[in-house]
């Protein structure tokens, strides 16, 4: 069997590859549509907000002045002169010595300049209120453009929206929001031994698990997964795949058939098929170590170890953070982690990152990691645990004890 050459850490099999990433064209979404979408350009407020003085409270728009000094033993007496209904303009005014009913989100009456809250009032009858405590001018009010002043800087390019942001740019009236074209990201899925997972099994053949896993991690990173079927082991099947699957994508996954064995076409395959092919084969990942990273005349793509915890964690390094590169994310978003205790030692060696599933339990109400045993290339293992820790590469093992970050699903 051949050896790996020239095995590189996992991130700098990212570095190495990211040099050679651009951002896909923009497109213009409905801005009720943008969830998870990714800046393309720089949005300014085209108005401020809010548009008009609001009040915060429930109460009576008044001019401060008129409250300064008021106590419960020596209230200011002020003349109700009617309300500001909500979402209605200020038809009432109030000048020295009166209110108005104010609404939370209403609009402060004409002259006033605060809002007493009701509870510091009482009323004596329909025309007069009291006043029990002074209010300075702008209190329980929101100004114009408090929250955002015409033409400030909203969202900087490469924002991935969350659903605040899609609030916020409604509230200012911007209904269409240029963003990066999602990634196409076509899977090649290769093996023999592979059938799809409505047939029935004949000896020596195995459900293919690893298109349906990378369809739902390249949709949690924004990307649109497309399917090629399943490929046999066979060079020219392969190769035909891959260019068909080239042409209609961004990034291409190869599953399977990474390693150095003669079963092993993917190098072979990715290497015939653009310039300046591949960049990296093998990284110093436990599991995962026979991956492959190639650029194919301006296409990233990355050949997967066939082993499906393999496939994912490898997923979760590479192929992520290059679906958020061409969605215009210089760097993908931290990844949801939590801080726990582990429960118990993790071997590993120096030199060699590893990647553990943990179940996470409660003990006395701290946090506890407790890594889910069995050979790594168990799909269950994912499936019985909350997270994944890492044991970094520079490190012999984690101690029982030591508390960890746990990168959560
Ligand atoms: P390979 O990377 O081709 O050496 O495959 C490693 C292991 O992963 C083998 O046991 C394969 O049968 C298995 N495998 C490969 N592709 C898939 C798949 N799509 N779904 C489930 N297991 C797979
Ligand atoms: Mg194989």
């Amino acid at each position: 069997m051949t050896e790996f050459f020239n095995v590189l850490a996992p991130a700098d099999a990212f570095e190495v590859l990211r040099k050679h990433l651009r951002p896909l064209d923009a497109e213009a979404v409905d801005t009720t549509a943008a969830l998870g979408r990714v800046t393309a350009e720089e949005v300014r407020s085209p108005e401020p907000l809010p548009a008009f003085p609001r009040s915060t409270m429930d109460g009576y728009s008044v001019r401060a002045a008129d409250t300064f000094g008021a106590t419960e033993g020596l209230p200011a007496y002020l003349e109700m002169v009617g309300q500001v209904p909500m979402g209605r303009p200020a038809s009432v005014s109030v000048s020295t010595g009166q209110a108005a009913v104010a609404y939370t989100g209403g609009m402060l009456a004409e002259g006033a300049d605060a809002v007493v809250m009701v509870e510091q009032t009482q009323k004596i009858d329909d025309k007069t209120i009291e006043v029990m405590r002074p209010v300075a001018p702008g209190e329980n009010v929101v100004q114009v453009g408090e929250d955002v002043r015409e033409d400030d800087h909203v969202l900087s390019a490469g924002h991935l929206l969350r659903p605040q942001d899609i609030g916020g740019l409604l509230a200012l009236g911007i209904d269409r929001v240029s963003v990066g074209r999602r990634p196409r990201v076509a899977i090649v899925s290769t093996g023999d031994e592979l059938v799809p997972p409505g047939d029935t099994l004949g000896p020596g053949q195995i459900r293919d698990i690893n298109t349906f896993t990378l369809s739902g991690q390249i949709q949690e990173a924004g990307g649109t997964p497309l399917p090629s079927g399943l490929i046999r082991d066979d060079f020219k099947e392969q190769r035909s795949a891959a260019i068909e699957a080239l042409r209609g994508s961004d990034i291409l996954v190869f599953s399977a058939g990474s390693s150095v064995s003669n079963r092993d076409m993917t190098a072979d395959v990715l290497g015939s098929l653009g310039e300046p092919g591949i960049l990296v084969h093998g990284i110093s990942i436990r599991p995962g170590k026979p991956t492959i990273v190639a650029m194919l005349d301006g296409k990233p793509a990355i050949g997967l170890p066939g082993n499906p915890v393999s496939a994912m964690v490898v997923f979760d390094l590479l192929v992520r953070p290059t679906i958020f590169a061409l969605s215009g994310m210089a760097s993908p978003p931290e990844p949801p982690a939590a801080q726990a205790r582990l429960i118990q030692n993790i071997a590993s060696v120096a030199g060699r990152e590893d990647y553990v599933p943990v179940r996470l339990v409660r003990e006395k109400g701290e946090l506890c990691a407790e890594p889910v045993l069995g050979k790594s290339n168990l799909i269950f293992t994912l499936i019985r645990s909350q997270g994944i820790v890492k044991v970094p590469l520079d490190s012999g093992g984690l101690y029982a004890g030591e508390t960890v970050s746990v990168r959560l699903f």
